[in-house]
């Protein structure tokens, strides 16, 4: 559920800013917009790209939003601080993967050691289906469709967040909107330059591809243009992206429907080399995590579940 808003039927002007891309850079923080700066964490990998992108959203005014302040690094944790000039307000993670969460409560901890004030840690509490690693309980539950606002104390200057939930990936994975700016922080629902591995029992490939329905309504409401995902680039078109997004998905599990019939007595090993016969073997240990959420949401549908 998104709100209306009056800039819906504006679209927003291109911003050059949030498409340049600089080299990635763990040491400081770079701004995408004045008020929107982004800090990729040191764990580029496999899984994570570049490294995770930690957000900050606010200005000297208003204080910060941290968004997926990321992994457990004294450092990255450091620098989250520094690039908010102290004052971070709200800590919100997207889901509580652990490239995602755990810096939560030490860069909670460490504004309250320096004298500032302790910044409520927000998200979605992890599902009984989430692995230990993935352990998570915020301070609060963030509903969908709240707003969180960050306000000046001397001017109208304010910036606000809307939360949308969307699970799929994670049962605890929510997005958010930023819809002054068109921008809408993806975390790992939408990705750029990987394919979001939907892992169940805690990820559901019919929830994951709802949730893309989800956004696209808010892009559409909303105006939104850009995506701010936590792995890779900024994208632009974000329609678009979402179109392409579910039209890969969808292709994806028409080949898995076919190698379930041409195997009908066959296990995930026979079935992803047939429905990945597109993406190197060794990638297929991950893929089957993905294959078997397809299998899950084709076994629901055939057999008449919603
Ligand atoms: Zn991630």
């Amino acid at each position: 559920m998104v709100s209306p808003n009056p800039a819906a039927s504006t679209p927003h002007e291109p911003q050059s800013g949030l498409l340049a891309a600089p080299p990635w850079q763990h040491g400081q923080a770079v701004a995408l917009l004045p008020h929107v700066l982004r800090l990729t964490a040191p764990n580029p990998g496999l899984m994570t790209g570049p490294g995770t992108n930690s957000y900050l959203v606010g200005e000297t005014a208003t204080g910060w939003t941290v968004i997926d302040p990321g992994p457990d690094d004294a450092a990255h944790i450091e620098r989250l601080w520094q690039a908010a000039g102290g004052d971070i307000r709200l800590i919100v993670c997207t889901h509580s993967h652990a490239d995602h969460a755990p810096a939560a409560r030490p860069l909670q901890a460490l504004c309250a050691q320096r004298g500032g004030s302790r910044p409520p840690v927000l998200g979605l509490p992890s599902a009984p289906t989430a692995n230990a690693t993935s352990h998570f309980v915020p301070d609060r539950a963030l509903a969908d469709g709240e707003p969180l606002t960050l306000h000046a104390a001397q001017s109208k200057r304010r910036h606000t967040l809307q939360v949308i939930h969307t699970p799929g990936h994670a049962a605890n994975h929510l997005c958010l909107l930023l819809a002054q700016d068109g921008l809408l922080f993806s975390g790992d629902h939408i990705l750029n330059g990987s394919t979001t591995v939907i892992n169940p029992p805690d990820g559901n490939m019919t929830a994951y591809l709802g949730a893309l329905d989800a956004l696209d309504g808010a892009c559409a409401a909303l105006g939104l243009g850009y995506i701010l995902p936590a792995h890779g680039h900024v994208m632009d078109n974000a329609r678009g992206v979402i179109a392409k997004l579910k039209a890969h998905r969808l292709a994806r599990e028409a080949k898995v429907h076919a190698a379930m019939q041409a195997r009908p007595q066959g296990t995930l090993d026979d079935w992803v080399v047939l429905a990945y016969d597109d993406v190197p073997s060794s990638i297929w240990p991950l893929a089957k995590r993905s294959l078997l959420a397809h299998v899950e949401r084709l076994q629901s549908q055939a057999g008449g579940a919603p």
